[in-house]
């Protein structure tokens, strides 16, 4: 059966924005620019402010500077003299009260001559002012004759504009879209939406674009809630769809005898913390089970992922199928290459590392035991889902900082075999909030608990005055014997010019500590990276005391000598993103510190961020904080993280409908998988409405 197509009904605010009455192609292009180009974008646009026309008193009784909707005779034009162009034309005005005189300068004479003619009486609106006692007008926000009066007196809403776009054009073109909002079956549950006390959505829809008072700007709205939950739901609705979609297709069960993963614990030079071993437990439990897992597994810098994926990569290979580990970049392919080679071949296991660097026959060599089998554990960066990639027996792939991957890539990797189950991994917690707006149900094991023996790190903030201090405390660490990580921001639009900046720096430091100060930052090559990295760590004849870097130690790198950490500008970094560099320290056995710097431009919000990072060394605690001080577009790039645009939802303020409609979707999804129903028909034109068609295929037909 072919996919539906949007319902008809849909049709009229589903047509461009100029198909409206007055829009031509100029403002079309200012509108598109602002909201998008259809008559649906100007729906979800909702007002952010009013102004009150309703004042209407004779010219004897006005206020000076209220805006007031007067009505005037027209008694004359004073055109400015041909000569001086400059002189404002005047039109003079009375009601048998009082009189007024409206203003404009560079007035069209044939413009004014028919909008307000002489003899003849109008409506004009706007705030009228005392110029040397007499009333005068300048430029009224609208005028119009006696039979419009219904729309110059009244509560005009006002919408955040853009550049080349007036309130009045805008407001008009809100108008024609609302005239063309259809009346639409009811998709919400009867006695929700009586308790809730919510009107359809059409009268909800024609209620938030006539505010009229500044109280229904609010989003709490009931008006504003509708709305809202509406979109809510359709976003949980989409997503309950595909993920029922995702868990009805045959997976494979993945059955484990634990023999590896015992001789893997054996070989650990610790034992796991409580919540390694209920996500081990969890993650087992999904891949025995029928469907395909996708979980996410949360966890601070430092808290152990590794082994986790390890016990999970093992269950695989016990299987006899196959298990690839993917990473962002090649320091920590080959960190993670590092760790778990070794615990594997102590298992009796052999594992490979594939990244961009493996090139030629060793490359084509490596890919034959992948095909072939051969090879059952795999670790790599991108490389591992080139097109020539084929496993013989993929079974679970982990993704390791899923977010730096886009979904796509994520899948590919998932399409390399049959029915793979995929482990995310991820150090930078996703608010609760922002985790069920994006991924909804989506199943998830959190490592709370820090392995024992950690340090904590002691965080300080200071001026970047202040550089010349951290400089000569740097001199006492080093001559303890600690490791120095400087780390410098990208800031510049061009990488040149970053990378100027920290060779700049590692040159400064150079002058003033010799030679053993390294440099690494993303425009060397690997192998580049490899040996500065490798003198850092003392894996090379000579040592380094100090790194200067950009971000590209974010993450990875372990240097367990590594007790300092400066960071230049710490205001131009995320906070999450700060916590992640910071983890990169106090690995070891000495008590680390870590200098944020920041700049004279850091404003107020700027400084109280770095003061979350001081107070507190819980990564899901930031997360949330870094939300609240952000705001949720911001904290993880929306195509990043999955999360879903929203138009009309507020998460802060309509954070408890999330859970609500994740509830319904379920729910609905449960009873209705095929949205068949009288209701299930309206939800689709609900998925329609906020553009989540490419689900409504995933609406079981048959
Ligand atoms: P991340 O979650 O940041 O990926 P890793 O898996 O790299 O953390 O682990 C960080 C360090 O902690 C590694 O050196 C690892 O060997 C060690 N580690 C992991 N689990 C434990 C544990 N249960 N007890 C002690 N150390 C552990
Ligand atoms: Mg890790």
């Amino acid at each position: 059966m072919p996919p539906r197509s949007r319902p008809e009904v849909l049709f009229p605010v589903f047509a461009p924005v100029t198909a409206l009455k007055g829009i031509g192609p100029r403002i079309g292009k200012h509108i598109e620019r602002l909201l998008g180009e259809q008559i649906v974008d100007l729906l979800w646009h909702l007002p952010s402010g009013i102004i009150d026309r309703r004042y209407s008193p004779s010219l004897s009784d006005l206020e000076p500077g209220r805006i007031a909707t007067l009505e005037v005779t027209i008694n004359k034009h004073h055109p400015p003299p041909a000569d001086n162009r400059r002189m404002p034309y005047r039109i003079d005005c009375s009601d048998g009260t009082g009189e007024i005189t409206l203003i404009y300068f560079h007035g069209r004479k044939d413009y004014l001559n028919s909008a307000l003619p002489e003899g003849e009486v109008r409506l004009v609106s706007g705030a009228a002012e005392l110029y040397e006692d007499r009333l005068q007008m300048t430029h009224p926000d609208m005028i119009g004759s006696l039979d419009e009066r219904e729309n110059l007196m009244r509560v005009q809403p006002v919408y955040p504009l853009t550049e080349g776009l007036s309130q009045n054009m805008l407001g008009k073109a809100i108008t024609g879209a609302l005239g063309r909002a259809p009346e639409l079956p009811e998709w919400l549950d009867p006695a929700f939406l009586k308790e809730r006390g919510w009107d359809s959505w059409h009268d909800a829809l024609a209620v938030v674009h006539k505010p009229l008072e500044l109280a229904d700007l609010f989003s709490g709205t009931r008006a504003r809630t509708r709305l809202a939950y509406d979109e809510v739901l359709a976003s949980q609705l989409a997503i309950s769809l595909v993920r029922s979609h995702v868990r009805r297709q045959p997976g494979r069960q993945t059955v484990g005898d634990g023999h590896l993963c015992t001789r893997v614990r054996d070989a650990l030079p610790f034992s796991l913390t409580g919540s390694q071993e209920t996500a081990i437990i969890d993650i087992r439990a999904d891949m025995q089970a029928g469907h395909r897992m996708l979980r996410l597994l949360q966890g601070d810098v430092g808290s152990g992922k590794t082994a986790v994926a390890l016990m999970a990569m093992m269950t695989a290979v016990e299987a006899g199928r196959q298990a690839a580990l993917m990473a962002p970049t090649e320091i920590l392919a080959q960190q993670h290459y590092a760790t778990i080679a070794p615990l594997a071949e102590k298992a009796g296991v052999e594992c490979v590392l594939l990244t961009g660097r493996d090139k030629g026959k060793p490359r084509i060599a490596l890919l034959e035991r992948l095909a072939s089998g051969d090879v059952q554990l795999v670790v790599g960066t991108h490389a591992l889902f080139q097109d020539d990639i084929a496993f013989c027996n993929l079974a679970i792939a982990v993704v390791d900082e899923q977010h730096r991957f886009g979904v796509h890539q994520r899948m590919l990797l998932a399409d390399k075999g049959n029915a793979v189950d995929v482990l995310l991994m991820t150090a930078t917690p996703i608010p609760r909030t922002l985790m069920l707006a994006a991924y909804g149900d989506l199943d998830e094991s959190q490592l709370r608990d820090k392995p024992v023996g950690r340090k904590a790190v002691v965080t300080t903030t200071a001026s970047i005055d202040r550089l010349e201090d951290a400089a000569n405390g740097v001199r006492r660490q080093i001559d303890r014997g600690g490791k120095v990580f400087w780390v410098c921001p990208l800031v510049e639009e061009s990488e040149t010019i970053d990378v100027a900046a920290v060779t700049a720096r590692h040159a400064a430091l150079q002058q003033r500590f010799g030679d053993r100060v390294g440099l690494v930052h993303g425009k060397m090559t690997g192998k580049e990276k490899d040996a500065v990295m490798a003198r850092f760590t003392g894996k090379a004849e000579t040592e380094l005391d100090i790194l200067v870097a950009t971000t590209v130690i974010e993450v990875g790198v372990d240097v367990p000598d590594a007790t300092v950490m400066i960071i230049e500008h710490a205001e131009r970094f995320g906070l999450a993103q700060l916590h992640q560099l910071r983890g990169r320290i106090g690995r070891g056995s000495r008590d680390a510190t870590c200098l944020l710097l920041f700049g004279h431009e850091a404003g107020k919000t700027a400084r109280e961020r770095l003061r979350v990072l001081r107070e507190t060394d819980d990564g899901f605690e930031i997360a949330e904080q870094d939300l609240r001080l952000r705001g949720a577009g911001d904290v993880l790039g929306t195509r990043q993280s999955g999360l879903p645009v929203f138009r009309l939802v507020d998460l802060e303020s309509h954070a408890e409908l999330l859970a609500i409609a994740r509830d319904d979707a379920r729910l609905i999804v449960s009873r209705d998988p095929e949205l068949k129903s009288a209701r299930g028909e309206a939800l689709r034109t609900l998925l329609y409405l906020f553009e989540r068609d490419a689900a409504v295929r995933y609406a079981r037909t048959g």
